[in-house]
């Protein structure tokens, strides 16, 4: 139910009156007639609405959206239970206030339905414990503000992201085709369960689509620190050469902290990152290629820039 806010919403004022109204209740409650007794009971509802509502002044935020992310930018990063926004927004159809802060407005509030889905990834489900979100506890409907500031690319990539759910598509297919569509971008694991629909293997999907088909996908986990947990970056619109495909994720951050997440040839590293500059990422390159017997061994693995690799590959 829709609710217009009063004019003065003073906390204690509204305690006042709230404890007047249940206090009156006594009464009624010794009527017989149940409508009666239901009838009076509305205007505590709404009293108690307009209590939950007037913990954050109007001069903060004045509606029912602005509470919930006022109320979540005060706690980033920690697990928020959906009733404390039902209480902080006054109304009752919260959850879809959530859904347009992340979706049209861009605010990274991840739902607990996502995070048990990328904790499907063991490294990833490492992370996030490591940040106190214990995946298998949290609950459907929890919430972590996962970014203090708005990301108004996020906002401005849902027309996109809703074209793609639509598309027939497997889910592998979706996912790729959005990322291609944002390469170089942080994508986050809200907008992949979004189009990923009532698939929850989307993050086994991603992972496929980096250690099978050779797409640079890169993740906290697989070689980018400087990422928050459950953020995914497409590098660059190639997929590995075919003989470096197929290097299982552990393997490839094995290789990568080894060579220091430098080039061997050239020396460099992500931070190294320049527009002017061709080399764009770090890759992995077999010395010996599968088809003379190279295994994806450590050993057998070297970390490479985009133009270092083409090179050896040329030659
Ligand atoms: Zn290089
Ligand atoms: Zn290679």
């Amino acid at each position: 139910m829709a609710r217009r806010s009063q004019p003065k919403d003073i906390p204690e004022d509204l305690r006042q009156s709230l404890v007047k109204l249940l206090i009156n209740f006594a009464d009624e409650l010794k009527q017989e007639d149940l409508r009666q007794k239901v009838r009076a009971l509305v205007p505590a509802f709404h009293t108690l609405r307009d209590l939950g509502s007037s913990l954050i002044p109007k001069s903060e935020a004045s509606s029912a959206r602005d509470r919930i992310i006022a109320y979540l930018k005060q706690y980033p990063f920690t697990v928020i239970d959906g009733n404390e926004l039902m209480v902080v927004s006054g109304i009752s159809e919260w959850a879809r206030r959530v859904r347009e802060l992340r979706v049209q407005f861009g605010w990274w509030i991840y739902s607990g339905v996502t995070f048990n889905q990328i904790a499907l990834n063991e490294e990833d489900a490492i992370a996030l414990k490591a940040m106190d979100i214990d995946p298998a506890l949290i609950k459907p409907d929890q919430y972590v503000l996962m970014r203090t500031t708005q990301d108004l690319e996020s906002a401005y990539r849902w027309n996109v992201l809703n074209e793609i759910r639509k598309k027939k598509l497997s889910t592998k297919e979706k996912i790729i085709e959005y990322l291609r569509k944002n390469v170089g971008k942080q994508v986050t694991g809200e907008e992949l369960s979004y189009l990923a629909g009532s698939s929850k293997e989307w993050a086994r999907r991603v992972r496929e689509l980096r250690t099978e088909d050779g797409w640079p996908i890169v993740t906290r986990n697989t070689g980018r620190n400087d990422l928050p947990v459950g953020v995914y970056v497409l590098e660059e619109d190639r997929q590995a050469y075919v003989h470096d495909r197929k290097i299982p994720d552990p393997v490839r951050v094995a290789v990568l902290k080894r060579d220091n997440f430098r080039c061997v040839k050239c020396g460099w590293a992500r931070d190294d990152l320049r527009p002017d500059d061709p080399r764009k990422m770090l890759e992995l390159h077999h010395k010996q290629q599968h088809k003379d017997g190279g295994e994806n061994t450590v050993d057998n693995l070297i970390t490479l820039c985009n133009v270092c690799h083409d090179e050896i590959h040329r030659r």
